[in-house]
Order: structure tokens, then C-alpha cells, then sequence
């Protein structure tokens, strides 16, 4: 049986089928950077990959505290001002899981309450600084 997958796609919306597509157009340009890399940084990545690692690492701290510092704690997406400020996420526009060089990129920052964060998840990459900023 070879339907089973190509049946999920034809009931997929065309939204649902540029979604993938996109992915995995940026899953295909994360390859391509790899292939270039130097052992070195092969091992930053996979260091940036691994979540407990990445997220106690004290890069990723001091960066963090870099973008509370610039952006305050107010979420870019709903605007709402979290009383605890732990529920003030930093978020990476761009995933982790398929841009890991992008991981410690500031550019690539921005400030989301939990709610919003969740929501975001791997499946979206809106940048919320630009709609904000207009
Ligand atoms: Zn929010």
C-alpha cells in the first residue's frame, strides 16, 4: 500500500499543502548550509539542538536577558503585559528545530506571553516585531 500518504495529501487544503511544502523547502536549505559547514560548527548546532543544553546554556541566558532588556516583557503578538514575568517568553521567530544556526541570532528574537508562544509553536514563523512596529 502506497495510498495511505498520498490519500492524507489529496484531502489536505492547498493552505495546509504550501505549509509542507514550505517546510520542507527550509528543512532542504538547512541541508544545503550543513554541507558547508566545518566540523566546529557542526557542533555548535547540534549543542544549539539539544533543548536542555541550549535552553540552560549561558549564551542563550545573557541573550535572553538582551532581549527582555530591549523589548521589555509586553507580548508582540496580543500585547499583553504578563504580572510573572517567566511567562514572558523569548521566542525564535524562526524555529530552533529547523533554523538551529539561527538560535543565538538576536534578529531573530521576540517577546511572546505563554499563550501566544504555544500557539506559535514549530508551525509558524510570523514576526511579530514588524506588525508592531508599523
Ligand atoms: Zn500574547
Amino acid at each position: 500500500m502506497t495510498g495511505t500518504s498520498g490519500l492524507a495529501y489529496a484531502f489536505m487544503s492547498q493552505k495546509e499543502r504550501i505549509a509542507k511544502l514550505k517546510m520542507h523547502a527550509a528543512k532542504a536549505a538547512a541541508m544545503a548550509k550543513f554541507e558547508k559547514m566545518t566540523p566546529n560548527e557542526i557542533a555548535v548546532q547540534i549543542k544549539c539542538l539539544t533543548v536542555s543544553n541550549f535552553l540552560h546554556s549561558k549564551e542563550w541566558r545573557e541573550l535572553k536577558a538582551e532581549a527582555h532588556s530591549k523589548y521589555g516583557f509586553r507580548c508582540m503578538c496580543c500585547g499583553y503585559l504578563p504580572k510573572d514575568r517567566r511567562k514572558s517568553h523569548v521566542d525564535h521567530i524562526k524555529p530552533r528545530k529547523l533554523y538551529p544556526e539561527l538560535s543565538l541570532d538576536f534578529e531573530n528574537l521576540q517577546i511572546l506571553c505563554a499563550l501566544c508562544n504555544k500557539r506559535k509553536g514549530n508551525k509558524h514563523m510570523t514576526d511579530y516585531r514588524r506588525r508592531r512596529n508599523q
